[in-house]
């Protein structure tokens, strides 16, 4: 075996947080190693957020120009699925290529290693048969995969994942999608839109369970209306393919048959690969536990989705900026000789300068205002707790709810007007603490409202905001009149 080459940091994983992580080490002068299997830049960019909002806002041009009928003449729409694959193969993906992100990185002086890494040991990450000795530590931004759920028969089956409803050149004339999530609804309100006969197994009573339940009535009926057809509280039992197609049965005896199953269950991290036991971590939890300067053991951070604290970019990204503090804060001051396992920085770089920095100086992660948005259309915003969520905490919870339709912008706006402001107030504490926009921009919409949790606004400071008219923001003044 080759001796250990000396580094500063490794960071394993180049998705959305390790690449950013990893970027930003190597810019303040640290000798930073990334390890990436597949491509850096993670699901994000290939198989995720970006691809599949461009395949959104071709479906949602197509919603827009159906409804210039009765508005604005008429229009005969012809989707073509074409432009949409080419869109994301050239424009996204580079055909799934990752070579621009792999100079964007090598570029900031970090170095780049394609391979499977694991810990190896206190302060050690093994890549084949190359070893890295970390001097300040290693960062695990390991991501997640697809939680497929053990439903008999489906393991022999040719079903789809988000990655291949991602890479889909021609699109089947029926798909069932298992699960109701965020990504099922998504990605089943496009394919309808595109013409296919789309069917949703969700084996909870709602779609979108995490979210307040009048979001879940909105989306379940505008992906009803574009021709999709839901079914929940449907478990599934069994999978078959009979080489054309798939038929799913649920418990109770419903069968459900379609050229195309796309299983989108949630997703979950592999820990077992990662040779935690090496370090005296527990590998049999669900996600990496961190404490709010996201490490997981001396010498060991995580960043993004293996984390368990939201699995979305900004989460990510938000925690990488802690990450990259943190770390930085450690070596100075292993540099400074303050920390007694420090030692001097492989490169004596940018960050061994200004020693003796403080751990003060960084910030701690706090996710009471997380935001998130399912981009169907309409959007479904939210943030912080769900009136449910906040009931259960033992708040002393007021609720305000003001629907768009009958707002001046909702009316005015007619066709896809569907949607509303739902406010979670802590009545003790006269402040908001949660708060769901769905409507045309209601991911948009959100961040007045994220602002306002965040920064713990009084109400009565929002109950005196000017609202610009005619705005869909305007319905959060509507919905504080209306809380009690
Ligand atoms: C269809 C879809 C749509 C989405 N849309 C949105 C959205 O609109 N907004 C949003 O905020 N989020 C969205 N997300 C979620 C978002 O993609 C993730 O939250 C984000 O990618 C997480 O980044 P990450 O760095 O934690 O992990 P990842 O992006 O998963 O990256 C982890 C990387 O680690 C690598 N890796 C794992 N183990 C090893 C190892 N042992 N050695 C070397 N490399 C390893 C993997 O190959 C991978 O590249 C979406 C996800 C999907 C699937």
């Amino acid at each position: 075996m080759a001796d250990p080459e000396l580094v500063d940091v490794v960071v394993v994983g180049l998705g959305v947080g390790g690449e950013e992580v990893a970027g930003r080490l190597a810019e303040a002068g640290l000798s930073v190693v990334g390890v990436e299997r597949d491509l850096v830049g993670g699901e994000c960019p290939y198989w995720g957020c970006v691809p599949s909002k461009m395949m959104i806002r071709a479906a949602n041009a197509i919603a827009e120009a159906r409804r210039v009928d009765g508005l604005a003449g008429s229009a005969e729409v012809r989707p073509d699925w074409a432009p949409v694959a080419r869109r994301i193969r050239e424009e996204a993906t580079d055909t799934w290529d990752d070579t621009v992100a792999v100079q964007r990185f090598t570029g900031k002086g970090g170095r780049f290693v394609r391979g499977t890494a694991r810990l190896d040991g206190p302060g050690r990450v093994r890549v084949g048969e190359r070893v890295f000795q970390a001097q300040h530590g290693i960062v695990l931004g390991t991501g997640t995969r697809p939680s497929v759920p053990p439903v008999d028969g489906l393991a022999d089956t040719p079903y789809w994942t988000n990655r291949q409803a991602i890479e889909v050149e021609e699109l089947p004339e029926s798909l069932l999608v298992l699960g109701g999530g965020a990504i099922g609804l998504e990605l089943a309100q496009v394919f309808a839109r595109f013409g296919v006969r789309v069917t949703v197994v969700e084996a909870l009573d709602r779609v979108l369970a995490v979210e307040e339940p009048e979001a879940s009535e909105v989306a379940a009926a505008a992906l009803r209306a574009d021709g999709v057809e839901i079914h929940t509280g449907v478990r599934a039992e069994r999978v078959s393919h009979d080489g054309q197609g798939f038929t799913l049965r649920g418990a109770g005896g419903a069968e459900f048959t379609a050229d195309r199953l796309l299983v989108v269950t949630g997703r979950r991290a592999h820990l077992d690969e990662l040779g935690l036991d090496t370090v005296g971590v527990d590998a049999g939890r669900r996600y990496l536990t961190v404490d709010d300067r996201l490490h997981v053991t001396e010498g060991i951070w995580a960043v993004g989705d293996v984390t368990g604290e939201g699995a979305f970019t900004h989460v990510a990204m938000y925690q990488a900026g802690i990450v990259v503090a943190d770390v930085l804060d450690h070596a100075r001051r292993a540099d400074a000789g303050a920390d007694p396992s420090g030692t001097a920085s492989a490169t004596g770089g940018a960050a061994g300068s200004g020693a003796g920095g403080s751990a003060r100086a960084v910030p701690r992660a706090d996710y009471r205002a997380l935001p998130r948005v399912t981009f169907t259309d309409p959007e479904v915003g939210a943030v912080g707790l769900t009136e449910h969520q906040a009931r259960e905490r033992g708040v002393n919870v007021q609720v305000g709810l003001a629907r768009l339709p009958s707002s001046a912008r909702g009316w005015i706006h007619k066709a896809g007007n569907e949607g509303f402001v739902k406010l979670v107030a802590d009545a003790d504490e006269g402040v908001l603490i949660g708060a769901t926009s769905v409507g045309p921009a209601g991911g948009e919409v959100l961040s007045a409202l994220v602002v306002a949790v965040h920064a713990a606004v009084p109400l009565a400071r929002l109950r005196q905001m000017i609202y610009a008219y005619p705005t869909f923001h305007r319905a959060i003044e509507d919905a504080l009149r209306d809380m009690s």
